[in-house]
């Protein structure tokens, strides 16, 4: 990407950040903290679940944000033989873990637990709150926390979706987690990023009026993004189940969905959706 932009003669900004932003009739001055000023015809938001942007154009987080009842903490550590070459998901009653093979060398680590605090955990408590849920917990779940040293504990959040009335402000739009995140269970956040990328810049290829295409570009994704959001609220609590008599169901209700009628099924009713974007 950082190629093609260079092609493109793109001037891409390193270490600084929008501090403040100023709508006009027909375009949008953007103050850098560094001082820098520029005014564009369009500006995109697409700075992640807790956005800058959309705090600065649409408001507070809060007014968005659709907790799920869950804590995720992510991180990559050495791989583990006991992981073997496919992604293990391990379940307990009311915590589950999910290893990744990243390469022969690394995995990638999931916790997920019940969590009532939508506060976020302070960086330092990361490993001690960890060590605490899993306090007991078998297969590899402990050793790899314990052996994991606070600062490599990357990701650490509350699991959220946000819902948002409009993706859209005058000359200013959002894309993805800034403005519809899935939430990391729906395991479609990188895939819808690109989808949406895509349909964003066709409707901009289309017309030179960028609030009509950015109407255009809401109006063709965002009911299907908002299905997976009440997809992905509906199976929150199967990666956590709350007793063994619920791992026992939702390990046999997940294996009957992904049975190959099933997907057959899907994938047919998919196809007529894929055809008219
Ligand atoms: C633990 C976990 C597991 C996941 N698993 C999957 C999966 O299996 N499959 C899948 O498809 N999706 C998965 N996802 C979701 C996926 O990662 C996200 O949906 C996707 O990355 C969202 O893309 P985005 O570009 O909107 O935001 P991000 O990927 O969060 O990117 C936002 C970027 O903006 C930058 N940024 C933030 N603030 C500023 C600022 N003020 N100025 C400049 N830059 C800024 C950030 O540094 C970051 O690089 C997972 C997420 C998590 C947390």
């Amino acid at each position: 990407m950082l190629e093609r932009s260079k092609k493109l003669s793109v001037h891409v900004r390193y270490n600084t950040q929008v501090a403040r932003i100023n709508e006009t009739t027909d375009s949008v001055n953007v103050s850098f903290q560094n001082g820098d000023v520029e005014s564009y015809e369009l500006v995109v938001g697409a700075d992640g679940i807790h956005s800058g942007l959309r705090k600065m154009v649409f408001g507070e987080e809060h007014q968005f944000s659709h907790y799920l009842g869950y804590g995720v903490a992510a991180f990559q550590t050495a791989h583990r033989d006991e992981i073997g070459s496919s992604v293990k998901i391990y379940q307990e009653p009311n915590r589950s873990s999910i290893y990744y093979p990243v390469s022969g060398k690394a995995m990638d680590s999931v916790f997920l637990f019940p969590c009532e605090n939508t506060e976020r955990v302070a960086k330092e408590d990361y490993k001690n709150v960890l060590l605490n849920t899993y306090a007991g917990s078998k297969w590899i779940n402990q050793e790899v926390i314990q052996n994991t040293p606070n600062d490599s504990i990357g990701f650490f959040d509350v699991l959220k979706q946000i819902q948002m009335p409009t993706w859209m402000k005058s000359r200013v739009c959002l894309v993805r987690d800034a403005c519809a995140c899935l939430s990391p269970i729906a395991g479609q956040g990188a895939s819808t990023a690109m989808l949406e990328a895509y349909v964003l810049s066709n409707e901009l290829k289309k017309s030179t009026n960028v609030q009509e295409c950015l109407a255009r570009y809401e109006s063709i994704l965002k009911p299907d993004i908002e299905c997976r959001q009440a997809l992905a609220r509906h199976i929150a609590n199967r990666f956590v189940p709350a007793s063994v008599k619920e791992i026992v169901w939702y390990r046999w209700l997940t294996r009957m969905e992904f049975s190959s009628l099933l997907v057959h099924r899907t994938a047919n009713g998919f196809k007529g959706k894929i055809h008219q974007i």
